[in-house]
């Protein structure tokens, strides 16, 4: 099998040297994407496109491959023809059978990047037009608001034609923005905030924090699943599983059980950002969306981000459950998302968590910590876990 493949991508970010640098994150990433499903492809750029040859392999997984690989705007399989109108035509008639239906609105647009072919391009749309009127009575033709294109474009060797336009996930080519540390829960939301900032270009690496023998082995494989779910969009992701048990008993000893989540995730931040530093990352990543859960509220929000320095994003900040679970759906997090397994902070959930937490009272607490013990203490603990996209 050989297929062949029209890949378009966005403008942004495509000015001066920037352009070089996004187009060479976009192939390497389309090749990477294609590993798992066709055994030889190649790509190429030309003319703010990229043009995608796989010569082995199944073509719906390649398609659905392409759609998930950021930066590309939409994907065109293409066939080809020689340079003779009558091949072109025959081709082109072969094609349109495919998207043909009684009162189709239709036209033909023909792009002629090989100056040399004798005809214009608007005299080719309307030849092939014409000839695709007289084999499909029931079709017509509307140039301005057409149902189906039959795109016909004149190279120096061949032609291609094609009418499909598969929408790609749009965004930027991870790799061309930095690499932001993901904090991932089992739940739904921070992996449909690590697939939102990948499509702006982060890389990613995650941190789970695990509450052995608290929460299961299920629970630390659930998180690895859904990077994993992950990497199908961005690559090998790293995990950082951070132990959290010790520091979770602790709080839960000394300090007041109302302020145990504010106290909980600020623990976090500080072992994440310090864990961002050492790696090189840009920015924390969250799922927090204002006002969800007690520590989401913006007194919340206040009290446990003084903790850090380091920039925290919250991609979901402004949406609803609601919005966060059709995109979690989309992308393919939803099911492993749901499964029962308790996640640390579900485990030590107090009855009234301060919904408006003081700093004063926050720090009172913590004082009674060896802060610095426990935090270094966990990350001696952490176990690296390297994942790739699954094999599919
Ligand atoms: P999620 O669906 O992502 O679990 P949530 O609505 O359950 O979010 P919280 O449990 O308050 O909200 O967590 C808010 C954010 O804190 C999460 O989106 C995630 O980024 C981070 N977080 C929570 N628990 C953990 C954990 N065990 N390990 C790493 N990060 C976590
Ligand atoms: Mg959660």
């Amino acid at each position: 099998m050989k297929a062949l493949y029209l890949v378009r991508y966005g403008e942004i970010g495509l000015k001066g040297k920037n352009r070089r640098f996004f187009e060479n994150a976009l192939t390497a990433n389309i090749r990477r994407a294609l590993q798992s499903v066709a055994a030889q492809c190649k790509v190429h750029t030309m003319h703010s496109r990229n043009f995608v040859e796989v010569t082995s392999g199944d073509v719906l997984a390649v398609e659905a491959k392409l759609q998930q690989v950021f930066g590309i705007v939409s994907i065109s399989p293409v066939v080809t023809a020689t340079l003779d109108l009558a091949d072109i035509k025959e081709v082109a008639q072969h094609e349109f059978r495919k998207v043909a239906r009684p009162g189709l609105r239709f036209k033909v647009n023909t792009r002629r990047a090989n100056k040399r072919f004798p005809l214009l391009s608007p005299a080719v749309s309307a030849d092939v037009g014409g000839y695709l009127l007289n084999l499909f009575p029931d079709v017509v033709v509307d140039v301005h608001e057409p149902e189906a294109i039959l795109d016909v474009e004149i190279r120096e060797r061949e032609t291609y034609i094609y009418t499909r336009r598969i929408p790609g996930p749009g965004g930027l080519p991870v790799g061309v923005a930095g690499r932001g540390m993901l904090l991932i829960s089992g739940g739904i939301d921070s992996p449909v905030a690590g697939w939102m900032s990948m499509k702006r270009g982060v890389t990613l690496e995650a941190i789970h924090f695990h509450s052995f023998p608290f929460t299961s082995e299920r629970a630390k494989e659930k998180v690895i699943d859904l990077c994993q779910e992950l990497a199908s969009y961005g690559g090998k992701i790293r995990l950082h599983v951070v132990h959290f048990t010790e520091i979770q008993k602790e709080l839960r000893l000394k300090t007041p059980e109302r302020l145990s989540v504010t106290l909980m995730r600020r623990m976090m931040f500080r072992i994440a950002e310090r864990l961002a530093n050492k790696r090189g990352a840009l920015a924390l990543i969250t799922g927090e969306s204002l006002g969800q859960v007690a520590s989401q509220t913006m007194e919340s929000i206040h009290v446990i981000e003084q903790v850090t320095s380091i920039p925290v994003y919250r991609p979901l900040i402004g949406m609803d459950k609601e919005e966060i679970t059709v995109i979690s759906r989309k992308i393919g997090t939803y099911p492993i998302s749901i499964l029962p397994y308790e996640d640390c902070c579900t485990i030590f959930l107090p009855e009234f968590p301060a919904t408006r937490p003081r700093l004063r009272d926050v720090e009172e607490a913590e004082a009674l910590l060896d802060m610095e013990a426990l935090i270094t203490e966990s990350l001696g603990e952490t176990e690296i876990i390297d994942i790739r996209p699954p094999s599919r």
